[in-house]
């Protein structure tokens, strides 16, 4: 059976409502999936769940869903506690890394500027709309929050206590990310790795855990979702 269509949509959801969807959601159902009024598809969003709704109305740039009956209640979404630090990457890699942080469940993103790291700005609502159509596409009720690029001491500086950061370091005599309970976060640096100071400025944080994700070099990028793919693939045995 084919998937249902699925969309993320802001506003409050509740029977009867009759709920605006973005001009590239409106675009997706009348050109992409070729959709007209009448047609049933799924709404959701982290606070009211998700709902099925019809098309209401639908031209060029503009489309309105009337919502009918709840499909799932927002307490159903099992997420991990698991936040995303990553150095700035090229445009292509900084794409992929946010996608499959969002299908892996992470619900915070932490862009951060290291020694090596490529650039400084992110386009915030392209990588905003990367997400969501992950979110809708993983079947997620939540989506991930993307914070502001900073500094790495900034964010060493400022970090919770309570969270561990499991630390991505390549050719470290160090565990492999171990999966647990409680608030985790990963980080994994760029393309030319962690300068000397950062790699000694992490191993001294109290809350920082060195991980290894093998003996190969990966490309940031593949060390991200492989190390998400560990702490959130299974909890910690007893
Ligand atoms: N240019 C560096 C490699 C950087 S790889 C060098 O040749 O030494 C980019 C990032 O991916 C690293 O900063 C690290 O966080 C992560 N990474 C890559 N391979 C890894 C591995 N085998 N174990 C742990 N982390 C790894």
């Amino acid at each position: 059976m084919p998937r249902s269509i699925r969309l993320y949509a802001p506003a409050s959801l509740a029977a009867g409502a009759i709920v605006p969807l973005s001009p590239d959601q409106a675009h997706y159902l009348g050109s992409v999936m070729r959709l007209a009024a009448g047609a049933e598809i799924a709404v959701f969003n982290a606070r009211d769940g998700e709902w099925r709704a019809r098309i209401n109305s639908l031209r060029r740039g503009a489309a309105a869903l009337a919502i009918e009956t709840a499909l799932r209640a927002p307490t159903t979404e099992q997420l991990p506690d698991l936040w995303l630090v990553f150095a700035l990457l090229k445009r292509q890699a900084t794409d992929l890394v946010i996608q499959k942080a969002t299908e892996l469940g992470v619900a915070a993103i932490f862009p951060v500027i290291t020694m090596h790291s490529l650039g400084e700005r992110i386009n915030l609502a392209r990588l905003e709309a990367i997400a969501r159509e992950a979110a809708e596409q993983s079947e997620r009720l939540s989506l991930p929050e993307i914070r502001a690029p900073q500094p790495l001491s900034d964010l060493l500086a400022g970090w919770p206590r309570t969270r561990r950061l499991v630390a991505a370091i390549e050719r470290a005599a160090a565990p492999p990310p171990a999966a647990g309970e409680g608030p985790t976060a990963l980080i994994v640096g760029p393309e030319g790795g962690f300068a000397p100071a950062e790699l000694d400025d992490l191993r001294a944080r109290p809350f920082v855990e060195p991980a290894t994700l093998g003996p190969r070099i990966l490309r940031a990028e593949t060390a991200a979702i492989v190390g998400l793919a560990l702490l959130q693939a299974a909890p910690r045995p007893p």
